[in-house]
């Protein structure tokens, strides 16, 4: 099933990922920060709804979204 690769240390939670998602699949980590000092975005998926659509992984202006497994 399709899921996605997320590179935290890439991220820095703009949540523009999270907007375009058509499930609404990617959340914030309210609790820790990356090796910037950044909050990042999580993959979370237990319904297993992800498409593989890759609109999250195109979006990211920072490419921090480096793989989506079809
Ligand atoms: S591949 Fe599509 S459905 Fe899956 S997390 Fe990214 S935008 Fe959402
Ligand atoms: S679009 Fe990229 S940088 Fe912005 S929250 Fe999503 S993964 Fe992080």
């Amino acid at each position: 099933m399709p899921e996605i690769k997320i590179d935290k240390e890439k991220c820095k939670s703009c949540m523009i990922c999270a907007s375009v998602c058509p499930k609404k699949l990617i959340k914030l980590n309210q609790k820790d920060t990356n090796h910037a000092g950044n909050k990042y975005v999580e993959f979370c998926d237990e319904k297993n709804e992800c498409l593989g659509c890759a609109l999250c992984a195109i979006s990211c202006p920072d490419m921090a979204i480096y793989e989506v497994l079809k």
